[in-house]
């Protein structure tokens, strides 16, 4: 018997990891996804190398923050120690996408950051896509790589490697995966087109700030 409560987060992540796998940012079985449990502080996370579109929800791994198994019948993620180190260090995430979309994978695989010339970009990371020097995936050590990279931004760039993004929950992690994606593609036609301007640091700080306390509903008062 499944834990009750878990339904709901087992839902979620194959939601995501569809959402993912359809939009073309993760390649045949490649990328992985989590969710923390607020309450039991599981992980809930994708199993290895399992095609998205066979996915039920007996077959998301669940597993305690030092990665035992709590349930689950297949083997978690390769990725599933970088997981829970993130959750381990920054216990605000709740959610976490890692991606190999292509335009931002191509910078990581050309060892560069990605520069914020994009507003959304400032508001979901909080600057410019930072890269991890590459290393060998599958440890918490790659994880530790990454994480140091990260700092304090949403997101990080895994060197000839792809993306990891995180976010309070699994949706908002998707989002910045995709504005990652979308800001790397837009820098990628602009330059094409003539030279991307970066966004001035007081103005990336003035962004992220109002995104965080006001964009949406955060500052609505019901009458
Ligand atoms: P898993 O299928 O084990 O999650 O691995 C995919 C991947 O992207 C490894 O970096
Ligand atoms: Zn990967």
């Amino acid at each position: 018997m499944l834990m009750e409560n878990g339904l709901e987060l087992r839902n979620k992540v194959i939601d995501i990891a569809l959402k993912m796998s359809r939009s073309g940012m993760a390649p045949a079985t490649w990328g992985n996804v989590s969710a923390r449990d607020s309450e039991t502080g599981y992980i809930f996370i994708t199993p290895s190398g399992m095609d998205y579109n066979e996915l039920h929800p007996e077959d998301i791994c669940v597993v305690d923050n030092e990665g035992k198994m709590v349930e689950g019948k297949w083997k978690p993620s390769t990725e599933t120690p970088l997981h829970l180190l993130f959750y381990r260090e920054r216990p605000w995430i709740g959610g976490i996408v890692h991606t190999h979309s292509i335009f931002a994978t191509a910078f990581a695989c050309a060892g560069k950051s990605i520069p914020v010339v994009i507003a959304t970009l400032a508001s979901k990371v909080g600057g410019d896509v930072p890269i991890a020097p590459y290393m060998s995936s599958g440890t918490e050590e790659f994880g530790r790589n990454a994480l140091d990279a990260m700092g304090d931004k949403t997101a990080v760039l895994l060197a000839n490697h792809g993306v990891v993004a995180v976010g309070n929950n699994l949706d908002d992690a998707y989002t910045t995966a995709e504005i990652v994606e979308n800001a790397a593609k837009i820098y990628v036609i602009s330059n094409s087109i003539g030279t991307p301007l970066r966004l001035d640091d007081n103005e990336i700080l003035n962004i992220r700030k109002k995104y965080l306390t006001k964009y949406g509903q955060r500052d609505h008062k019901e009458e």
